[in-house]
């Protein structure tokens, strides 16, 4: 079948695409690649991606594009479900004949929300849905194809689990489907060098954080990889494609998961001379992080979180306030730069934990950092944690206008209102330091396109805080 894999219209700028695990308008705009859709493209020769928040495409022209095809894939999130069954219904109006399907974490946890009565969606495909898709395309009997989760004549059928794929080398490399489908000039991630191309080495992680999306509801609990030689093979593959590229990104659950084998990977990378970034965790080694240096690390992004251990106990992050600054510190004498990504809102939240993490960030001094609103996703221990103890505040995950995010929890002592205002409060005390503005000062004066970026950034992130701040106030 002639497919289309869409990452659908949405909010302007919201990047909750299929590649996004935190799915809001982000305070600097950013747009992750829809990397999930492009494994079933390169399973499906008459396929195509099509990412419309990027390419700030409108639900009506991704309607007149979609009458050329007879499958249709919509990668979907909680925050943006409803307007996507909105789009599905437009798809279907331009081309009746179209099949319609949805992917994504939301719905591999509960399919039954895509296919109410009067849906235009025809069939969920849960988890991994790579093969699930192909099979589809391929055009297979539904009841056959493992994952699938379908309506038959008003009936919705659950068909078996897919086991998770074991053989990621098997998969197709993304690179060439974002070398066929997309520009990656418009993709653009904040603390990443411009243009970046995004791919996974693996997927999955071992690690329980309450709150965290996709091992939960997506890649599973089990780190599986591939070979270090397709790796750096598609990285090379990668480099000829995009000359253009600054940096490759290794965006995995947790590259740094398995040492031994980020040792390697780092190894392979040497010779090509390539700047890298790459996801990690506070315990990982120091003479893993000296090898990825010297393979050409140039940043990690890891998770902190808070700086209160006994919130790091209470969502299993596995890391301690001392491991994170042994880390930390590390990465400074090796020239890594970091960006830590904290939270605020999750279990054991108070206003005297928000103090302890803002100077905790203040104190680790990372290179920047970003801040969300801790989200409770269906699927999650963490939203099985807000349920059972009553926390929810009802109402949207994120803004119907902006797409931010909004704050949905309420915890005895600390309401949602002052947890959403911790989110501009942290920005401002870490970015405001002398310390801070005297680095970024020094940047901007040596580096002219820096200079332009961080202008940039500045402007748009006080639009951010400011227009925020406006909603906040004008609606209930
Ligand atoms: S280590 Fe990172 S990817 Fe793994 S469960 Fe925790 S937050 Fe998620």
């Amino acid at each position: 079948m002639r497919t289309l894999l869409l990452n659908p219209p949405s909010f302007k700028s919201f990047d909750g695409g299929a590649g996004s695990r935190y799915q809001a308008t982000r305070e600097v705009t950013s747009f992750w690649y829809p990397t999930w859709l492009c494994y079933p493209a390169g399973l499906i020769p008459a396929s195509r991606v099509l990412d419309a928040p990027p390419l700030n495409l409108g639900v009506e022209e991704v309607a007149a594009q979609a009458r050329d095809y007879e499958l249709a894939v919509l990668f979907t999130t909680t925050p943006s479900l409803a307007y996507d069954l909105k789009t599905a219904q437009h798809l279907k109006a331009a081309n009746p004949n179209l099949v319609l399907g949805l992917v994504g974490p939301h719905v591999s946890i509960r399919p039954e929300d895509a296919l109410q009565e009067g849906s235009a969606v025809d069939f969920v495909a849960r988890r991994e849905f790579d093969y699930t898709i192909q099979e589809v395309a391929e055009g297979r009997p539904w009841e056959t194809i493992l994952g699938l989760t379908y309506l038959d004549n008003g009936t919705i059928r659950h068909n078996p689990d897919r086991p998770w794929i074991e053989d990621l080398d098997a998969l197709p490399w993304v690179s060439d489907i974002y070398h066929r489908d997309l520009q990656i000039e418009r993709y653009h991630i904040p603390y990443l060098k411009d243009p970046y191309v995004s791919i996974y080495t693996g997927r999955g992680c071992p690690s329980r954080c309450a709150y965290c999306l996709w091992p939960q509801t997506f890649t599973g609990r089990r780190y599986r990889r591939r070979s270090v030689a397709d790796v750096a093979a598609e990285v090379r593959r990668a480099l000829e494609l995009f000359p253009q590229a600054a940096e490759i990104f290794f965006d995995d659950d947790t590259f740094t998961v398995d040492g031994e084998r980020a040792r390697l990977i780092a190894q392979a990378l040497q010779p090509l001379k390539c700047t890298w970034s790459a996801t990690a965790r506070v315990t990982t080694s120091y003479e893993t992080l000296k090898a990825l240096k010297q393979g050409g690390l140039r940043l990690l992004v890891v998770g902190y979180e808070s700086g209160n251990s006994q919130i790091l106990h209470n969502i299993h992050k596995g890391a301690t306030p001392d491991l994170a600054r042994t880390f930390t510190r590390w990465c400074k004498e090796l020239g890594i730069q970091v960006h830590g990504a904290f939270m605020v809102g999750l279990p054991g939240e108070t206003p005297a934990t928000l103090e302890e993490s803002m100077r905790f960030a203040c104190e680790l001094d990372p290179d920047t950092i970003q801040v969300s609103l801790a989200t409770p996703y269906p699927g999650t221990e963490f939203y099985d944690f807000c349920t059972s103890g009553g926390y929810f505040r009802p109402g949207a995950l994120v803004d119907g206008d902006t797409g931010y995010q909004k704050c949905v929890i309420d915890y005895p002592g600390l309401p949602a209102e002052e947890i959403f205002a911790a989110v501009p409060m942290f920005y401002r005390r870490f970015y405001f330091r002398p310390r801070y503005m005297w680095r970024a000062a020094q940047t901007m004066l040596v580096d002219r396109e820096e200079r332009r970026r961080l202008l940039k950034e500045a402007r748009e992130f006080f639009t951010f805080l400011f227009r925020r701040q406006q909603d906040q106030a004008c609606k209930p």
